[in-house]
């Protein structure tokens, strides 16, 4: 059997566990639908791969090879094949065009539906499936030039519209109720509207109450109705939501962008925002007594920059 054939096949078999009652195979139904896309991928790259290199782009050991006339050959060794990584490395190399970020979403929802959470339900992967069909939309149609639907079959094509229109309604709806409340910034308004529940992943968060302060209201998952308020809430959000900025921070020395906050002592403090996100709290930024600019490691309940403080310090040492 064809690897396109195999790919298509895999998603429909993801699809079919997704529509089915038996809660046991929303597991399989992520790993299936995941499966698919990476064969569609490898499909491309098998594609790609020129004549007698035995299918060299997808292999993960490539070897050059010296031919009868002299010429050197790339050939593909082994029977290992390109993992997620090796795929998107040759991708870029190749201008074949995918959503990156979204497909690692996939992944790490994928891994994680797993490992952690213990509310599934079928609800709950309609995220991934929504993601799903988007980039399995936009690699049939742009990469490799066929009707996605004709190439999917009718039924399976229908399902996969149907649960990214659901979604798609059902997410604009919770981010409306999530709208209505007071936020100490902007910016953690958003942060919740990308939080995934930490119970099932769905990324389906609304508000309990309607108006007034967020600070003070409650937060529920749409599908598994876990219900956190928000002092126990947003610390996981921020988390979540500056995960990477703070990876970056660690490995590219860029500024740390989440900080202990001075006045709660939570590590919730956005320090280019200006705020805690826990307890709404805005620290200076500027030094008092110098004008410099306070960096984020040096941010007190003080209102002076480090070396200021250590030279106020010294001098009523003296
Ligand atoms: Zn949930
Ligand atoms: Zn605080
Ligand atoms: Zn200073």
């Amino acid at each position: 059997m064809s690897i396109l054939q195999n790919a298509i096949d895999s998603i429909a078999i993801g699809l079919e566990d997704y529509e089915s009652t038996d809660g046991r195979r929303i597991v399989s139904s992520t790993r299936n639908i995941f499966a698919g896309i990476l064969l569609l991928f490898k499909h491309k790259l098998c594609e790609l791969s020129p004549k007698g290199t035995d299918e060299a782009l997808i292999k993960q050991r490539v070897l050059p090879t010296i031919d009868s006339t002299g010429a050197v050959n790339w050939i593909g060794k082994g029977t290992k094949t390109v993992d997620v990584f090796n795929i998107e490395e040759r991708f870029k190399s190749l201008n074949i065009i995918v959503d990156w970020p979204r497909l690692k979403k996939i992944n790490q929802y994928r891994n994680d539906i797993e490992h952690y959470y213990s509310n599934m339900n079928n609800e709950s992967v309609q995220q991934l499936i929504s993601d799903s069909f988007i980039i399995i939309r936009d690699f049939i149609s742009n990469e490799l030039g066929q009707d996605p639907k004709e190439l999917m079959g009718e039924s399976y094509w229908k399902i996969l519209v149907e649960v990214n229109e659901v979604y798609a309604k059902e997410k604009e709806e919770s981010d409306e109720t999530l709208e209505q409340l007071d936020y100490f910034s902007i910016e953690i308004l958003d942060a919740i509207k990308s939080y995934r529940c930490g119970e099932c992943g769905s990324g389906l968060i609304e508000a309990v109450s309607s108006t007034g302060n967020a600070s003070e209201s409650e937060f529920k998952c749409r599908s598994c109705e876990h219900t956190l308020h928000y002092e126990n809430f947003i610390g996981l959000v921020i988390n979540d939501f500056y995960e990477t900025a703070m990876y970056l921070s660690h490995t590219d020395g860029d500024d740390t962008p989440v900080i202990d906050c001075p006045t709660c002592g939570e590590d919730t403090y956005i320090f280019h925002d200006n705020i805690c996100a826990s307890c709404g709290d805005s620290a200076t930024h500027e030094c008092q007594r110098c004008g410099c600019n306070i960096p984020p490691e040096e941010i007190t309940d003080s209102d002076v920059c480090g070396y200021c403080a250590h030279m106020y310090e010294k001098l009523m040492a003296e």
